[in-house]
């Protein structure tokens, strides 16, 4: 690169930067469904008229592809969000050759924000590990649930009880011998239960509500939108401000095993979510809420059935390269609009996070 071209480059950074005049929002708030495509979310508005994906006037589009791969994992689609770099399949948080990249949640952290990370899958799964750790390979669980133990995230809520707790504790899982809830005790109030997650006012809260994976949404008796609902009374207490992320891990799974009831589910649940944040943004004002995913799942379809049976057909148990759908609302939000690639949406979002 020559000096011109370097003059060029740092000048396109900061006039992107700036040219943006429009609102910044005070909070942030990022619901990513694990999975989900235009056809899930028109399977969704076909079956339900008041679907919370109707509450939004603007959308976009994003195209998901990884450094590495015309079709991303988890992983990677997970960092472009989180970091606004495109990196390779498997990374959490980490570019091409494995050097740690901001999040979000870590720049929001220095801006003296509060924070919050809620997956329905293992906290230690690649969607939240994206938002908090920095490791090459996902699968490294029982070091991404170090990593979490040593994080600054007020809120943290998922399952994975098994990578925290030491071999020989029920349901432990880690052969190191270190027990990580009770580093956790030091830091977090901790809870292991949905009911005493609800009922806790802690402004610090570490929950891990399973040693695996949380419950299916049709298996269990409360809701993503219960727990999104608590946890941003808890964090817009900060007069800074904050950042939240919440994820319907399961969208993805459902979609892995072509099976339409759980699909069902678990975009019923993820829609509880999508109310709670629309509900607190639409009253106070200065909320961008973003719903989007990593990657569509199943390749999935809607060419049988009727108004009243729509039958979802599936090409793929595995990811597929297709555009997803991104819905937007508040200060920033025309950002969003049309096509962008994955990375860009990632950078946009933290480009809009500065002080209050
Ligand atoms: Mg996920
Ligand atoms: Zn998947």
């Amino acid at each position: 690169m020559n000096f011109k071209s370097l003059i060029y480059g740092i000048l396109v950074l900061i006039l992107s930067n700036i040219l943006w005049a429009g609102p910044k929002p005070k909070n942030i708030i990022i619901l990513i469904g694990d999975g989900m495509g235009v056809t899930q979310v028109t399977y969704d508005v076909l079956n339900n008229p008041n679907s919370a994906f109707t509450r939004f006037k603007l959308s976009g589009f994003s195209l998901t592809q990884s450094a590495d791969n015309l079709i991303t994992d988890s992983g990677a689609g997970g960092t472009a969000i989180s970091t606004g770099e495109r990196t390779k399949n498997k990374s959490i948080a980490v570019d091409t050759a494995g050097k740690p990249l901001e999040t979000i949640i870590e720049k929001a952290i220095k801006l003296q924000k509060s924070t919050g990370v809620v997956a329905t899958s293992s906290i230690t799964d690649a969607t939240p590990a994206d938002f908090v750790a920095h490791v090459s390979n996902r699968k490294s669980e029982f070091d991404i649930a170090e990593q979490f133990s040593n994080c600054n995230v007020d809120i943290l809520i998922g399952g994975g009880g098994k990578f925290f707790l030491p071999n020989g504790v029920p349901g432990g899982h880690r052969t190191d011998g270190k027990n990580l809830v009770d580093a956790i005790k030091s830091k977090w109030n901790y809870v292991d239960n949905f009911d005493d997650f609800i009922k806790n006012n802690n402004k610090k809260i570490f929950a891990l509500l399973d040693t695996a994976n949380i419950r299916p949404a049709n298996e269990r008796n409360f809701t993503l939108g219960q727990i999104t609902k608590k946890t941003i009374e808890i964090l817009s207490q900060n007069k800074n401000g904050f950042v939240l992320m919440v994820e319907g891990s399961q969208i993805d799974w459902a979609c892995h095993g072509n099976d339409q009831k759980y699909l069902e589910g678990e975009l019923k649940d993820f829609s509880t979510a999508i109310n709670a944040a629309m509900d607190f943004a639409e009253k106070d004002k200065n909320t961008l809420v973003i719903v989007l995913a990593d990657h569509e799942t199943g390749g999935t379809s809607i060419t049988k059935g009727n108004f009243t049976n729509i039958k979802l057909e599936f090409i793929s148990r595995g990811h597929t390269g297709t555009m997803i759908p991104v819905f937007v609302y508040g200060p920033g939000a025309e950002l969003f609009t049309g096509i962008h690639k994955n990375y860009e949406i990632g950078r946009s979002l933290k480009n809009l996070l500065e002080k209050k």
